[in-house]
């Protein structure tokens, strides 16, 4: 079963096609960071213009590059159903609509953060992770632990109760004046702790919000770097060493605390007497390689014999991407279980209710 797949809950307009059989045959990604990064962040406005520019080239591109015909060889229409920012979301809903019912071609709307969930049950394979397994997704709007069960059936465990830790790292890159690269300011903040000199952190240590909870919070981590610029006098008197010192601190700072979260989860889980092996970390936050090393570190030491399986997409599958969104769709075509064409959007969505 092949599906051709349309992706736009954000800033970025994705096309792409998978079939049944795992092959990716095409995945095509227009960026609009150039954009978004003038105004220090995504635009709605900008963005919705930018989609409706750029969707139906990346559709073209999608079945160019895959050397697929749209009438012959696929055979479902996929979209991004929600969450996400709703003008943003309507013109992928919109084209996948159109399409399918032009070519009377069944259509399954999806849930972006239940396709970041499942990425893994593509790029892992042979070795997918196994249900039940728990998923930390990290992304530009959400911080979520849950309990996925199967495909459709997720249960939550914890979520952030203020914002999520990929604006964090988007806000900490802003106060620190960093340029963007292609995946995001969170990105650029990466790439920067790792490169060069660092003085002695000018900061003292960063806050600890919500410990022993399972929820998340990530207010207080940018306030702290915010803080602590002003008190060294302002941004101009950072000078690189420094400002690569804050954003080191602060990527220790927030991936502690994603350790900690993750850790509580396990023990929540095994007090319900829930075997759980497999951990599946999504979403664009998935792709610092700093992160995945901690974390593997962190789930070694809790378990020397290493029974835990950590497993992360690549980083091309980490940030969106149309790839997941009809990987996603999959057990749905091939349960007959699909869509009207006159369905509606879910900008705002919750994976307990699929
Ligand atoms: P959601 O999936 O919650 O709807 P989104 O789709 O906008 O949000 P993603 O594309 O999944 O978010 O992830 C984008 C976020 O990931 C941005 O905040 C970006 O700065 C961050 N990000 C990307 N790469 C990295 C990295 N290497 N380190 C930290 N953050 C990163
Ligand atoms: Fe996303």
């Amino acid at each position: 079963f092949t599906v051709l797949a349309i992706e736009s809950s954000a800033d970025d307009t994705c096309a792409a096609i998978v079939d049944s059989s795992r092959k990716i045959h095409s995945n095509v990604v227009i960026k609009q960071h150039t954009t978004h990064e003038i105004y220090g962040g995504i635009y709605p406005i900008s963005a919705i213009g930018l989609h409706q520019r750029n969707m139906p080239y990346a559709v073209r591109r999608a079945l160019d590059d895959a050397k697929l015909d749209i009438v012959k060889d696929i055979d479902g229409i996929a979209f991004t159903r929600g969450p996400g920012m709703p003008g943003c979301l309507s013109v992928g809903m919109n084209a996948a609509k159109s399409l399918a019912s032009a070519l009377q071609k069944p259509l399954v709307g999806v849930h972006h953060m239940q396709a970041h969930a499942l990425t893994p049950l593509l790029s892992e394979w042979p070795h997918e992770p196994q249900f039940p397994f728990l998923t930390l997704l990290i992304s530009g709007g959400h911080t979520l632990l849950l309990l996925a069960k199967s495909a459709k059936s997720f249960e939550l465990i914890a979520s952030t109760r203020d914002e999520s830790i990929g604006r964090s790292f988007d806000k900490v890159s802003k106060l620190l004046q960093l340029k963007w690269t292609a995946l995001g300011p969170g990105d650029a903040l990466e790439k920067f702790s790792a490169e060069g000199d660092v003085s002695p952190l000018p900061i003292p240590e960063f806050p600890r919000p919500l410990r022993g909870q399972l929820d998340f919070s990530f207010a207080a981590f940018h306030s702290h770097v915010n803080l602590s610029i002003e008190k060294v006098g302002g941004y101009d008197k950072l000078d690189i060493p420094t400002k690569r010192g804050i954003a080191r601190a602060f990527q220790t700072a927030t991936v502690s605390h994603l350790e900690e979260k993750v850790i509580l989860a396990l023990e929540h889980c095994r007090d319900r007497n829930i075997i759980v092996n497999d951990i599946v970390v999504s979403g664009g936050v998935a792709s610092n390689q700093y992160l995945r090393g901690r974390l593997r570190q962190c789930l070694l030491k809790l378990d020397a014999e290493a029974s835990y399986r950590l497993s992360f997409p690549p980083p091309y599958l980490c940030t969106d991407n149309a790839v997941m969104i009809g990987w996603a769709s999959m057990h749905r075509f091939l349960d007959g279980d699909v869509d009207e064409y006159g369905i509606d959007l879910r900008p705002k969505w919750s994976l307990e209710d699929l």
